[in-house]
């Protein structure tokens, strides 16, 4: 059986969401139309919102659905009318979103520099919005939220939090954050579905004009069958049982490097998701590495999923100072809630066939 270790690029639907969908899929109904149709349609989105803004602690207004993180983040910080400070770790999707954004380093381990963040803040004068990821997709590593939040209230600035990989597997990180952006298909909901939860009511310019949905804010019909999936989901979304997995990715490690001390797990030293790890296999390329684990059943991605594709360097391990040719080996394994006993066996198994091969060639 195939072996899915992507997690950090896309979660399994789980059962509950397929279930909201599927009763879903019986209605009919544009939720902005009057009659009962709409008014039925319309209910069951106000009542997804409901569950979303209760988990968040934030008001059923604040919650605005979009299709995704992607889009959520371009609302906080393209929506934002003010400077934007992002760490230099953020996702593609907030970094590119506003070319005048002022980038934070972030130290070895890829966690922000709250000094160097401190002295950005001090140059006052304009308003400012500070967007920091509660987690990284590439290395799982964990941001300082609070630190952060403690130095955006003394500097008076608003902070937003991608928190598309974070949400379900690190308890409540969310206190004293204005704006959060979610993606339902990290967390076991329907990919192309997430939102903006607003914690604060900050005002914030429309991207997507017309129709007048979700406040003015997000205009387009909602993506009714998606808000069921994704509040279902996130109903389900306990940051309990990870531990377990936390304690599965060490054992990894630990076995991987007993096997093969030449293996560098890289940003390990930081707080990371319990089920992510990035691993560099030395001199043999990433690309090479996905396609053998694939080839053998397991899969696995090179960085980012969004940028595996391409093969590029990535941005976040440059930021870290991780030298390119180590970065260019690197893979990221990242786990799910439930692991077959063998995890470990088989993966040491593949790994150290794919590193033979390629010190024959
Ligand atoms: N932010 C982070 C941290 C992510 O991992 C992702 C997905 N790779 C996104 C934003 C974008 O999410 P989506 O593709 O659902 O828009």
């Amino acid at each position: 059986m195939t072996l899915y270790l992507d997690y950090n690029a896309t979660a399994p639907l789980c059962k509950e969401a397929r279930k909201a969908m599927e009763e879903g899929m019986t209605l009919v109904g544009n939720a902005s139309s009057v009659h009962q149709f709409g008014r039925h349609v319309r209910q069951k989105i106000e009542q997804a919102r409901l569950e979303v803004a209760n988990f968040f602690n934030a008001k059923s207004a604040g919650v605005i659905f979009t299709s995704g993180a992607t889009e959520a983040n371009h609302l906080a910080l393209c929506g934002f009318q003010g400077r934007v400070i992002v760490s230099a770790v953020e996702h593609d999707s907030v970094d590119q979103a506003r070319p005048d954004r002022i980038v934070c380093p972030v130290d070895r381990q890829g966690r922000i520099d709250l000094t160097a963040l401190e002295s950005l803040l001090k140059d006052k004068g304009q308003r400012t919005m500070v967007s920091v990821m509660a987690a990284n997709n590439e290395t799982g590593v964990v941001q300082p939220l609070a630190q952060v939040v403690e130095l955006a209230k003394q500097y008076e600035v608003f902070v937003h939090c991608d928190a598309a990989q974070a949400v379900g597997r690190l308890p409540s990180f969310w206190e004293g954050i204005d704006l959060v952006s979610l993606s339902a298909h990290k967390l076991g909901g329907p990919q192309g579905v997430g939102a903006l939860v607003m914690r604060t009511e900050i005002p914030l310019k429309a991207q997507l004009r017309g129709g007048g949905q979700e406040r003015s804010l997000r205009s387009g019909t909602e993506n009714f069958l998606g808000i069921l999936g994704f509040a279902a989901a996130l109903k389900e979304a306990k940051s309990d049982g990870w531990a377990a997995v936390g304690r599965l990715r060490d054992t990894l490690e630990v076995r991987l490097k007993e096997q093969q001390p030449e293996v560098v797990f890289l940003a390990n030293e930081a707080l990371r998701l319990p089920n992510t790890t990035l691993m560099a296999m030395k001199g043999v390329q990433s690309a090479t590495q996905v396609m053998s684990f694939d080839l053998a059943g397991i899969a696995v991605s090179a960085g980012s999923a969004c940028s595996s594709g391409k093969v590029k360097p990535s941005r976040v391990l440059a930021a870290m100072g991780v030298p390119e040719e180590l970065a260019g080996c690197s893979i990221r394994v990242s786990l799910g809630l439930a692991n077959p006993p063998d995890l470990i066996d088989r993966f040491l198994g593949v790994w150290a066939g794919i590193y033979e091969r390629a010190g024959t060639l």
